[in-house]
């Protein structure tokens, strides 16, 4: 089956890979002229490295990155709030959290893929019948297929054309991130920490012996720029946060700090409609709050796969797709979302972190487990 893939990101690359080991064929579409990658580094979870151990990238991943041992919540001075060994989830699944620069992961997945990825091919609107489909590009080219999946983001075209009602939401929160050259010691050289102070959090994690990926978030109103000088702003911002934070902005080149704003996409009822589906966030976009949507897409790849190997025709394929994965995907938007919200508790951060310290371990592993589970 032809099939037209519309999103060189990590949705699109891994359902690449996956559906060209189950025997179809695939082209990628990419709108930049070039397969750049912004975002600094990410954490692919357990069961997005167990998707990738089944597609025989997992190794790889790994060695181009750090796998974590410690996933830790900890106060703006660095005292630990609720610690998660990831022990437990390597016995059970074989893997632990994965961290690496995003664009290592990308060069990974392009490596595995082999072939071309089609860049500078901005998709503009999609056809289609019931003989096949058609994708018809900005700079005035197109192909055909007989099925298209819309991997291109949380401001997918694709969606806009199946869905145009989507409606994308502001999450009241503003993200900087960035890289810095330096090396963490024990106990930080393979954990994860996400520090909650009064107004702002921050977030570290090694990716390699010498680089550490870190992340900023503050409460802002929407589309704010900085003015001047991102570094000076995050070091005052950052000034009483615990050692190694202040040291790691310190360190980080103004320009290689970026910033986003965190939004969702609010659920929409349907994925597909006839031979076109969506994934990744054009599908089911989440905050960032548990590190989970690239988990999500990587997931997605490997369900769309497995079903469309089995199911034919490509509507019937495509509803038992969104089927499987619906509960799930549904989950982690919704959680993520209260996460963000408990994490910038309005009135006092020592409730918030008391409230965090009684969530019993037990249960919060027992989430885990049900979340990296790959039912398929
Ligand atoms: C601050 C922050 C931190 C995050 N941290 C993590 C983390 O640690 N772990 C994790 O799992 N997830 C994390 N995420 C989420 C993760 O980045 C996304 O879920 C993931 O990148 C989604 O992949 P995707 O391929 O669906 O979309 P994207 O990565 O957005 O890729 C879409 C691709 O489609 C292309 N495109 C767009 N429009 C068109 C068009 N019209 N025609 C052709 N191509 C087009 C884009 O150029 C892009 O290359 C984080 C997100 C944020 C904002």
């Amino acid at each position: 089956m032809k099939t037209i893939i519309i999103g060189g990101g990590i949705a699109g690359l891994t359902t690449a890979i996956a559906l060209e080991q189950v025997g179809f064929e695939t082209a990628v579409y990419e709108a930049s002229p070039q397969l750049g990658v912004a975002g600094a580094g990410i954490w692919m979870a357990t069961n997005a490295m167990q998707v990738f151990h089944r597609l025989g990238l997992a190794e790889e991943v790994n060695a181009q990155g750090v796998s974590l041992d410690r996933i830790e919540v900890a106060d703006h001075k660095m005292k630990s709030i609720q610690a998660t060994e990831q022990l437990l989830f390597v016995e059970a699944f074989g893997y632990s959290v994965t961290s690496i620069l995003r664009s290592r992961l990308r060069d990974i997945l392009v490596s595995h893929y082999g072939k071309q990825i089609h860049c500078g091919k901005k998709l503009q609107k999609v056809e289609a019948d019931e003989k096949g489909v058609q994708a018809f590009f900005e700079d005035g080219t197109s192909t055909t297929g007989d099925i298209l999946i819309g991997a291109d983001g949380i401001h997918s075209a694709v969606r806009q054309q199946l869905v145009p009602s989507a409606r994308i939401r502001y999450a009241g929160q503003t993200c900087w991130r960035g890289i810095a050259p330096i090396s963490l010691q024990a106990p930080l050289e393979k954990a994860c920490v996400e520090t909650w102070g009064k107004d702002y959090r921050f977030g570290l994690s090694v990716i390699s012996d010498t680089e550490v990926y870190w992340f900023a978030v503050a409460k802002a109103p929407e589309g704010q720029r900085d003015e001047g000088n991102r570094k000076a702003k995050l070091t005052k911002m950052y000034a009483d946060f615990g050692d190694p934070i202040p040291a790691i902005i310190a360190a980080t080149p103004e320009t290689s700090i970026i910033r986003n704003d965190i939004s969702d996409l609010k659920p929409i009822p349907k994925w597909y409609q006839g031979r076109i589906c969506l994934i990744g966030d054009a599908a089911h976009a989440t905050t960032p709050n548990m590190g989970q949507g690239g988990g999500q897409a990587v997931e997605d790849a490997w369900f769309l796969s497995q079903i469309l190997k089995e199911e034919s025709q490509p509507e019937l394929a495509f509803k038992r797709f969104q089927d499987k994965r619906r509960k799930k995907v549904d989950q982690v938007v919704r959680t993520s979302w209260q996460i963000g919200k408990i994490a910038h508790l309005p009135f006092g951060q020592g409730l918030r972190n008391f409230l965090l310290r009684k969530t019993p371990k037990a249960l919060a592993e027992k989430q885990m487990l049900a979340l990296y589970n790959i039912d398929y």
